[in-house]
Formats: C-alpha cells, structure tokens, sequence
C-alpha cells in the first residue's frame, strides 16, 4: 500500500510502498477513502510540541473508510461498515477521565498519526473501540475534516456553555474555524469572524457570520469591544498574540477557549486583576469524544453544517502542507483513495 511517511523532521514526507497492516486483537483494518489534513499533522511532521513522535511514523488522524478485516474479539458485523478513524486512537476505558465521558484526558491515551502510524495511507488499523460509524448521509470528503475539525470546534463550543444569543468571536476562519461558525450558530449564538484574509472572512459571511473582522487592517479588541464584547472567544490560530487580542476582546463573565497549539511551549500573559474583577474563564479544549463526533455527524447527515474541502492525491501531500502552511487552502485538504 501507498503511505506518505515522516522520515526526519522537518524533511519532505516520502510516499512509500508499505505492506498492508494486519488488524491485531481488538483491532479493525480500515481502507482509507479519505484523510483529512490537520495542522496537527504539520506539527507532527515538524516535530514542533514539546512530546514528539517518533520517524519513521505516517501521520494523519480524519481518516474514513470501510472496515476490510477485523482483528481477534472484534464482532464481525463491524465488516464493511464505514467508520472515521479519529486522533483519539485508544484510551484505557478503566480511569476517572475514560469512566465520566472525557476519554480525550485519558493519561494513557495512544495518538492516530502520532504515537502510532496513521491515516495518510491506504490501509490503516485502528482500535474497534475508538472508530466512530459514519451515517450514509455523510460523504467520505465531508466525513474526514468532521472527525478532527469538526470534532474540535464543536467540543470548544459545549465546553464553553454558550447559550441563545450570546456573542461568539472565533479567530481564524480556515479548517476548524468554518466550521465553529456554524457550531455557534446553531446553538443560537450571533458569531464574529477574525481573520487576515479577506478570502476567509467572505466564507465565513457565506456560513453565516454576523460580523466580520479583518485584524490586518482593524483591532479586534475595538471592533468586538464596540460590540458589546464577546461572551465567548474561540482562539484557533496558533499564534500567542491572537490569544491575548481574543483575551482583551472579552466582556465581563467571557470564556476564553484555547484550542489551536503554538509551537514549542508558547505561554500567553493572563492579567490576574482583569481576570479577577471580570470573572473570566481562560479553558482549554482538546478534541472531542467518540460521542461528540457522533453529534457532529448527525448535525451534518441533517443538513444542519456544510464542509468546505478541496480533494488531493496522496502523492500531493508535500504540496498541500505547503499550501496550508501559505493560507492558500480555502478551508480543508483532504487525499482522496
Ligand atoms: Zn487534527
Ligand atoms: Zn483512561
């Protein structure tokens, strides 16, 4: 099978021919129809956070397709089902985090494209227990950005408790932010787009965005400030600087969610007296549960999201991290099998 592998980092990734992995116990084969590329698997690849994975590795971590086999004590009717294959490889099931439905805290938790190989492949195992059944309504291309972006965005805005017609500000439209403008929306909340591009801020208009602002050429602090401040900024460019604008653009009682991941040990200065007196919560968010994106499928297989992806070869992944790492992906890159 066609693997696109991480030899060294920060190298080009090299698409090998590898043997087809064999399902362990309680293990499914899938065959990949799509993979989605997240800038996780950039970080991955360029060994940018502080626990780095090991190279050889094949990263990717929205991967969808048919179970082809299944490993011992795995139940056959799992064959042929289509099911994503999310970061969230396994996790122990047996810990206060895995036992009270945060299974993505689990410390002994095993990372897809990470800690063990990944979706940029044709065929890629995965544990039975982790997979995530994709419902007929939802396409392979619109499935794979869903099982990580999608994910993401939502369980930013559940962890953030908003409610109808609180003012959600989401900085950076791109892969996840698209889609976190429509999670605001239909919770109720009116949505304020940031971003440099003025590309991205015209889709973020077209999903629904009720302010857009363009941080290039205007403060976002003045412009959500005139507002009335947002009740809740969600923070998914990872850069320290857009965390301390989307901090200052809160109003009183605000939630600050942390979802992108700066490079290295990036740390933001959280000002305790403002802090204090405004009654703001600074939380980060990671992923989402087998559950959540379970939600997140039915959302869309009901028509409730749409995903913008733009289908690549296998073959094109050096050129499509590229073209991410440059702002020049509308939304979502996803190989195609
Ligand atoms: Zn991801
Ligand atoms: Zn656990």
């Amino acid at each position: 099978m066609k693997a696109a592998v991480v030899t060294h980092f920060g190298k080009p990734l090299e698409v090998r021919e590898l043997p087809v992995p064999e399902p362990g116990p309680g293990q499914v084969l899938v065959r990949m129809e799509a993979s989605g590329l997240c800038h996780t698997d950039i970080h991955a690849a360029h060994g940018d956070w502080p626990v780095k994975p090991s190279p050889p590795f094949t990263p990717g971590h929205e991967g969808v397709g048919p179970v082809e086999r299944v490993g011992a004590g795995v139940p056959d009717r799992l064959l042929g089902k289509r099911v994503a294959v999310p970061w969230l490889g396994s996790s122990c099931g047996h810990c206060r985090y895995c036992v009270t439905g945060w299974e993505t805290l689990c410390e002994s938790q095993i990372n897809t494209g990470y800690s063990v190989d990944g979706c940029f492949a044709e065929y890629a195992v995965a544990d039975a227990g982790a997979v995530v059944e994709v419902p007929d309504g939802v396409s392979s291309l619109d499935a794979a950005p869903l099982t990580c972006a999608g994910v993401t965005t939502y369980k930013a805005l559940k962890v953030a408790r908003v409610v109808p017609s609180e003012h959600v500000a989401v900085f950076g439209i791109g892969g996840l932010g698209h889609l976190a403008v429509q999670y605001a929306r239909i919770v109720g909340a009116f949505v304020t787009a940031v971003d440099i591009e003025p590309d991205k801020l015209g889709l973020a208009h077209q999903l629904g965005a009720d302010h857009l602002v363009n941080a290039r050429t205007h403060d976002p602090v003045q412009e959500i400030g005139r507002l009335g401040g947002a009740g809740v900024a969600v923070v998914l460019a990872a850069d320290p600087a857009v965390f301390e604008q989307a901090y200052r653009s809160l109003r009183r009682g605000g939630r600050l969610v942390c979802v992108a991941l700066p490079a290295d040990e990036a740390a933001v200065k959280v000002p305790v007296f403002q802090t204090v007196l405004g009654g703001i919560s600074v939380i980060g968010s990671i992923v989402g549960t087998r559950q959540d994106l379970a939600e997140v499928f039915a959302l869309h297989a009901a028509g409730r999201t749409r995903v913008i992806a733009e289908s690549r070869r296998l073959d094109q992944v050096n050129e499509s991290i590229e073209d991410v790492l440059g702002g020049h992906a509308e939304a979502r890159l996803v190989f195609e099998f």
